[in-house]
């Protein structure tokens, strides 16, 4: 049990991917243009990878691609739906984590929080930053102010030695919407995963994105309209599994290649389990300014 009988999920706005759509919007058409920013980055953790997601882009042909292609889940009605079903736990996760930040951000950071859009999809589908798959892993575009996910990549974590259980799911959809967040503050075009490594601002980024998801966790519990269960030490200690899971080191010895520091994009699986530690414990924003911004109360 994870979501709360009862439970109030009204709000919940998670869409499914068209994959049918031809055109994708690219602003400018050049690939230097379009951040995308992942979970991961998958066989080594080339940024090279990147060019094979966004390389398939055509031009324009219509704007808005994305959220509007698909239709709701309509499957998804009670909070019983979402420990059952996948896509409902990612729909009402969204729901959760709209109504967390949109008390701490305020709160923390003097910003007004609005919601992102969510799109749950399967094998293929379009976004405004290039076409994604399965491959791609879930990833926040922020040309369309949206987070996508395909619900299969959950059994694809097992394979890299996370845990697929409800928290750990949850754990990935609060971490891209911590890079909802982070492009509400204006910080999250300082990640550019073509300038990789320990220090870079791709890796600070990532690992912020990390501590808001554990934000997200210590806040989810609490308060009369929350939708979760009071979270276990098991439920944490499955999080967390994910979390060093898409470490770069992990993904770059599982995959077979030399740990290389020079190449990472999202930090050690050290550095993401304290991440997300620092958010869950403390519950607040200060415990997580990787950028060394000092903006938060
Ligand atoms: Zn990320």
């Amino acid at each position: 049990m994870t979501f709360r009988s009862g439970g109030d999920i009204s709000g919940k706005r998670a869409r499914t991917g068209g994959g049918g759509r031809g055109g994708v919007v690219a602003a400018g058409g050049g690939l230097g243009t379009v951040v995308l920013i992942g979970l991961y980055l998958l066989l080594g953790g080339s940024p090279g990878q990147l060019g094979g997601l966004l390389g398939s882009e055509e031009p324009a042909s219509q704007s808005g691609s994305g959220p509007e292609a698909g239709s709701e889940l309509e499957h998804c009605q009670t909070p019983e739906d979402g420990n059952k079903y996948d896509d409902c736990r990612v729909d009402f996760t969204g729901v959760s984590l709209d109504r967390v930040w949109s008390e701490v951000l305020p709160e923390q950071a003097g910003i007004d929080y609005t919601e992102p859009e969510r799109v749950v999809f399967e094998q293929t589908t379009q976004s405004g930053c290039g076409a994604a798959s399965a491959a791609t892993g879930p990833f926040y575009c922020p040309a369309d102010n949206t987070a996508y996910f395909d619900t299969s990549f959950f059994q694809q974590l097992e394979s890299f030695g996370g845990s697929s259980a409800p928290l750990a799911q949850m754990y990935i959809v609060a971490h891209e919407f911590g890079h909802h967040i982070q492009n509400l503050e204006g910080t999250l075009g300082l990640s550019n995963y073509d300038d990789p490594g320990e220090d870079s601002n791709a890796v600070k980024i990532e690992l912020q994105a990390d501590c808001y998801a554990g934000i997200w966790a210590s806040h989810a519990d609490k308060g009369e309209d929350a939708l979760l269960e009071p979270i276990t030490k098991e439920q944490v200690a499955e999080a967390i599994e994910t979390a060093r899971a898409v470490g770069d080191d992990n993904i770059q010895s599982r995959s077979g290649g030399q740990v290389d520091p020079d190449s990472f994009t999202h930090g050690t699986s050290e550095q993401r389990q304290e991440s997300f530690l620092a958010g869950y414990q403390s519950g607040s924003m200060k415990s997580c300014d990787t950028l060394g911004r000092g903006a938060y109360k």
